[in-house]
């Protein structure tokens, strides 16, 4: 008998024709070593003179008798087709049982492949299983493993009928509902779909089912409390199953809703929308073009499997944790419709058919990562394969859930990138600043990443190059294959994958509506912020390049209020020398023609990263060498961009800022350092200021008020650092929302401090830039706002239109409250 093991079986796999469907069963017996390659040639050969198909969706391709020199040892090896490919004109072919022999060892395969052509049920089960063993025992004629109750064709005798209403048919959502209604019982619970059986407690084989809508499913239950359970799930499949009525995707409401004044949009699209938090508003309608993807490395191989099932659960239980909170996120933002799909990625995780599959195969050796990624990737390609659109889009939530757990199980390392040469809207796991000043927003639309939250630097130089833009998207985003056609909304924070007429029709008219507000902002945009109470706001803008300095004042802007040095540092071999960096200050000088501008010392480390600068590797780089502190410790760098800054100075208004200062001493070294260099060059003193952005810098606002001429809050790290959450971080950067009170009251105190000194106080983070953090802000007393240069006419034209009695009454609410949600909700 020839040996099959289930190596040389591939499941759930797709092909677009019967030479590659061949191609794939000659690479299986050639990875195996039974094959020359060469022998693929002979199979093809032979199909020009014979048809292999055997018939009940079975072909048996083979070589031609002169050409068996090139088989080494005798096997077979089957590609299971799921959605089938035609072998001859009328002949779907979805088990391809490809055979390599000697002589006649393979008779007996070929044998108990008679008896399945003569049986559509088995026929039918072997090209949908999901258990490679299942095949494996069914061509050698072993003993069939025990059959597991997903696989198991009887109905209990207890059971009820109910045909399938909702318009999607039993996709995720009602799926999940189901399993966790079923898990709730002892009984074991079948469901069937015509010749197929699920075990009503695995998401993933309620999903094989197929059932769309109109199936008509036999529930069927065994045990102690079968009875309760069947009613139970009557009564659910009564109620529809949590289903809602519109399946249209409603926008995560506020998920960063400072983004939506102009052009917000709380958007229900009828395409399949993809649902993240809203960085940079605004609509894009292009082909989808994906960036590079951070690749998870793992080994294939383990000896210790009691060791790498532990791994594997640990992975489970941290990657149920992460979805547990953003479940909950979703939940409180946009309420338990929207929160639903995350109840569905856990049950992915705790589905006891792929948990146990992946247990198998690393009892055959196999590590952790290689066992998860092997089980969740055949799955996910089988539902990807399905007819049905619905449950076919499941696959990249699967991917998702199970690309999550993987990151558990492996080192995550980034791969090679590259930038699009035609329009289309970027998709990136996350994007560093380096990538994303490399940007050409002439090409890049839309902008889309899996990961990341609103104040992640993405976002950032999203807003500043007014590219609409969607964050945290989820690992599911990179499964759009290039090309794809999507309609990106910033705004709302969605991504609608293949829009249909009415929702391209629905965007256009926003679209409209957003561009004649930003015309009538911007015939304003020179006109002072004055309140309708006559205080005064200036707006001024957030750049990094000289092109972005003129742009600024062609937006509108009263000056710069935050020069991020750093990235005329980065795309380069080098530091730009100390003439280099005069010719930029200069330039930026000559074109703001006498308007001030705040230069920032280089604020690298966290996740600026520089490499020519070989930062240090740090277990925790936001709390390492950044900002001020590289600077100081690298001391020739910092003397060369103040030297620079100062022979600059002349030119016109200049102000130096420090970043990341945590304690009085950084301000004292630095400012001395800067004194020196003053008188080296001899430039005359310029206001010196530092970034606020360090719970205990605004815990030592007096004592620094004392040093310095201004502050400038820096609501992003502010925010990070006083609610301890990470702005990159994948899952808790959404939550990091700087109107949250906690960071207000630093605020608060700050301006106090800075009013007691008799200095001025301005706020260089995201949330200067978002209409509710300008209104809360300059309620507080924050005198100047600088923002991304797209949105300097939108805030000063809101600012205008507002009183500044009404924001102080806002901002004195904001203070009292106990969340960012609810500042969010104050009017
Ligand atoms: C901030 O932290 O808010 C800030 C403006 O600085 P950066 O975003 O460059 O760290
Ligand atoms: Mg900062």
């Amino acid at each position: 008998m020839i040996p099959l093991t289930s190596e040389l079986v591939a499941i759930g796999k797709t092909a677009t024709d019967k030479a590659d469907a061949i191609a794939q069963a000659v690479d299986l017996l050639t990875a195996a070593g039974k094959i020359d390659p060469r022998y693929g040639q002979s199979m093809m050969g032979r199909e020009a003179v014979a048809n292999t198909f055997l018939g009940n969706g079975i072909a048996i391709p083979h070589g031609l008798p002169q050409d068996r020199d090139l088989i080494h040892d005798t096997a077979i090896a089957v590609v299971q087709l799921p959605a089938g490919v035609e072998w001859a004109p009328g002949d779907t072919a979805r088990l391809v049982v490809a055979i390599a022999a000697k002589s006649d060892e393979h008779l007996q395969v070929l044998s108990n492949l008679t008896d399945v052509l003569g049986d559509e049920a088995e026929a039918e089960r072997l090209a949908t299983t999901l258990d490679a063993a299942v095949i494996v025992a069914r061509l050698t004629g072993a003993e069939p493993p025990a059959p597991r109750p997903e696989a198991a064709p009887e109905d209990f005798a207890q059971g009820f009928d109910v045909v399938v209403r909702g318009a999607h048919g039993l996709h995720a959502r009602p799926a999940t509902t189901l399993v966790d209604l079923a898990k709730g019982f002892a009984a074991e619970i079948r469901v069937r779909n015509g010749a197929r059986v699920a075990n009503a407690k695995s998401l993933i084989s309620l999903l094989n089912l197929g059932a769309a809508q109109g199936a008509a499913l036999r529930i069927s239950a065994e045990g102690e409390d079968a009875t309760a359970a069947l009613a139970a799930i009557a009564a659910a499949f009564e109620a529809g199953l949590e289903e809602e009525e519109d399946t249209g995707a409603a926008a995560p409401e506020a998920a960063t809703p400072g983004l939506t004044g102009a052009g917000a949009s709380m958007a229900s699209y009828e395409g399949r929308t993809l649902v993240g938090i809203s960085s940079s508003p605004g609509y894009a309608l292009a082909p989808v073009f994906r960036f590079a993807r951070d690749e998870v490395v793992f080994d294939t191989d383990a000896a210790d499997a009691a060791f790498e099932n532990d791994r594997l659960e640990a992975a489970l239980q941290t990657a149920w944790h992460e979805l547990e909170e953003l479940h909950d996120e979703v939940w409180k933002k946009s309420g338990p419709a929207r929160a639903a799909i995350f109840r569905a990625h856990q049950e992915f995780l705790h589905d006891p058919e792929m948990v146990e599959a992946a247990k198998a195969l690393i009892g055959q050796g196999r590590s952790a990562g290689f066992a998860w990624h092997q089980v969740f990737s055949e799955r996910a390609d089988m539902l990807a394969s399905m007819k049905d659109a619905v449950l076919s889009g499941r696959a990249i939530d699967l991917r998702d859930a199970g690309q999550r757990v993987l990151q558990h199980l492996g080192t995550v390392q980034t791969g090679e990138t590259h930038l699009p040469s035609v329009p289309c809207i970027l998709l990136a796991d996350d994007l560093t600043p380096s990538d994303t000043a490399r940007l050409d927003p002439a090409l890049v639309r839309g902008l889309a990443t899996a990961q990341g939250g609103p104040t992640s630097h993405t976002s950032i130089i999203a807003r500043a190059l007014d590219i609409p833009a969607v964050v945290g998207v989820g690992a599911g985003l990179l499964d759009l294959p290039t090309g794809t056609s999507v309609l990106l909304d910033g705004g709302a924070g969605v991504i609608v994958v293949a829009p249909t007429a009415t929702d391209i029709a629905k965007a256009e008219t926003a679209m409209a509506a957003l561009k004649t507000q930003r015309e009538a902002e911007a015939r304003e945009r020179y006109k002072p912020a004055l309140t309708v109470d006559g205080a005064r706001v200036e707006v001024v803008a957030n750049i990094s390049d000289v092109a972005e300095a003129v742009a600024s004042v062609e937006a509108g802007a009263e000056g710069v209020g935050l020069l991020r040095t750093e990235f005329l540092f980065v795309n380069r071999e080098a530091p730009p020398s100390e003439d280099e960096q005069v010719a930029i200050y200069s330039a930026m000088l000559e074109a703001l023609n006498g308007l001030p501008i705040i230069i920032r010392t280089l604020d690298v480390g966290g996740d600026k990263e520089i490499p020519y600068l070989r930062m240090p590797v740090e277990q925790n780089p936001f709390l390492g060498e950044r900002g001020i502190r590289f600077c100081l410790s690298h001391e020739d760098l910092f003397r060369t961009q103040l030297r620079a800054i100062y022979r600059a100075s002349a030119k016109g208004h200049v102000r130096i800022m420090f970043p990341m200062i945590a304690m009085v001493q950084e301000l004292d070294t630095a400012r001395r350092i800067a004194e020196e260099v003053r008188a080296e060059v001899g430039a005359e003193p310029v206001e010196i200021g530092i970034m606020i952005e360090i719970p205990s810098a605004v815990m030592m606002a007096p004592e620094l008020a004392k040093r310095v001429d201004f502050f400038s809050i820096g609501t992003n790290d502010l925010t990070q650092y006083a609610l301890a959450m990470d702005r990159m971080h994948p899952v808790l950067a959404k939550q990091a929302d700087g109107l949250h009170p906690a960071v207000l009251r630093l605020i608060d105190f700050t301006v106090r401090a800075a009013d007691a000194a008799g200095i001025w106080v301005g706020a260089c983070g995201g949330i200067a830039g978002d209409p509710m953090g300008a209104a809360v802000l300059s309620g507080l007393g924050v005198r100047e706002l600088s923002v991304s240069i797209p949105a300097v006419a939108g805030i000063k034209a809101q600012l205008r239109r507002s009183s500044m009695a009404e924001n102080r009454d806002l901002a004195r609410r904001a203070l009292a409250a106990v969340d960012a949600a609810e500042v969010r909700g104050l009017k």
